[in-house]
């Protein structure tokens, strides 16, 4: 029995993790949950999965759970900093899946690592942001991460049994997004609908537009460079319309492992959980018959700009790629806001990353003050935009 804890449960990852969970009552135990506003989503997760300890965002929150929640009052209901770092820390919990969206689940995720739990890693951003960091502090606390994110499940499957040294390169597949095919003069013109119509991932709404706008990908770029210590030079990208090929690893002798399956986030979710074991998912099986030819297509850098934008920033380092992150946490919020258009999400990314004075990172302070810095900058070059 594996007891796990749920930062970020009612999201997209979270409600997958606990179908995951739910469907294999004799193997998880699900002890501990946090969730931001969905206060009645959580209600029901909780009388579900009546775990321990649950946290919500504020104390306005925690008292409306609590009086939804009447009828089961062994629940300790937290809030805020104290209530994420209690879940991120329960003492029988072995696992902590971290599956907050954007900057915010940085902090929690470093508090499960401090407190020694095994992480299975939904929050890109996390090793976005701080990556040097998370590596450091995760080594010493003897601390094991499992990517959930598809592509880098994909990529710890296909290195297992295998040196480090003899990896040649990554190849990080990529859908493509709904733009794929759309001539980039029309890029321009797409509106906020369009761009939540992913071809075949059912995700969250700000991974979404980072699909369409490939911002998603470089972020991925970036997460693998930390998650498999490989040089950001030594990871590709390949468009794959069909995402059956969730990534793929090239070895020195002309090797190419790829990792296959279809198109649902519990498959790597239960490998995350399970590891080192598999469960058994009968209905998922993959039947390549049905699938059809499978198409791999290089990325077209001048169409997706963001993926440049991410190489260079993840190249440079420091407090780089935080600012690239934080200023496009901040850009997709104005276009799903409708304050700005979709390619004016890279403008502000890129201009908040031409105004930055690159640092090196020493704590998280370094990190959260450069996220700070971005998202103000980045607020000030969208107002300047609407003003024009
Ligand atoms: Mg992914």
């Amino acid at each position: 029995m594996k007891n796990i804890s749920i930062l970020g449960s009612t999201g997209s990852i979270g409600v997958s993790t606990l179908d995951v969970a739910g469907s294999n009552p004799s193997m998880f135990r699900v002890v501990a949950l946090s969730a931001g506003k969905n206060v009645s989503l959580l209600k029901e997760q909780i009388d579900k999965f009546r775990p321990k300890v649950v946290s919500v965002l504020d104390e306005d929150g925690a008292y409306r759970l609590k009086e939804m929640l009447d009828s089961s009052p062994q629940v300790k209901i937290l809030w805020g900093a104290d209530g994420y770092r209690e879940v991120a820390s329960v003492k029988e919990v072995d696992m902590v899946v971290s599956a907050i969206v954007g900057a915010a689940g940085l902090l929690p995720t470093m508090e499960a690592i401090d407190a020694g739990k095994d992480i299975a890693l939904a929050n890109k951003e996390t090793m976005v942001m701080a990556g040097s960091l998370v590596v450091e502090k995760a080594a010493s606390k003897g601390v094991t991460i499992l990517p959930v994110d598809s592509e880098h499940n994909a990529i710890f499957q296909c290195l297992a049994g295998s040196r480090r040294e003899d990896v040649k390169r990554i190849i990080l597949t990529a859908s493509g997004g709904p733009f794929l095919y759309l001539p980039v003069e029309e890029l321009s013109k797409v509106k906020l609908a369009d761009a939540l119509k992913h071809p075949n991932w059912e995700m969250g709404k700000k991974i979404t537009i980072d699909s369409a706008s490939m911002m998603n990908k470089g972020l991925e770029v970036i997460e693998a460079k930390w998650l498999f210590d490989v040089d950001i030079d030594k990871i590709d990208v390949h468009i794959h319309p069909q995402s059956i090929v969730h990534s793929m690893v090239e070895y020195i002798d002309g090797s190419v492992v790829a990792q296959l399956g279809v198109a649902d986030m519990r498959g790597p979710i239960s490998y995350a959980l399970s590891y080192p074991e598999r469960l058994s998912r009968e209905d998922h099986a993959l039947n390549l018959f049905d699938v059809g030819p499978l198409e791999f297509i290089p990325p077209d850098f001048d169409k997706f700009p963001n993926l440049k934008l991410a190489y260079v920033a993840g190249r440079k380092g420091g407090t780089m790629p935080a600012v690239l992150n934080a200023s496009n946490e901040v850009a997709v919020e104005a276009f799903i806001a409708e304050k700005i258009e979709f390619m004016d999400m890279t403008v502000v990314v890129r201009d908040t990353l031409s105004s930055h004075r690159q640092k090196e990172i020493s704590s998280i302070g370094d990190v959260l003050e450069a996220d700070r810095w971005a998202r103000d900058k980045a607020a000030k070059y969208i107002k300047y935009q609407n003003e024009k």
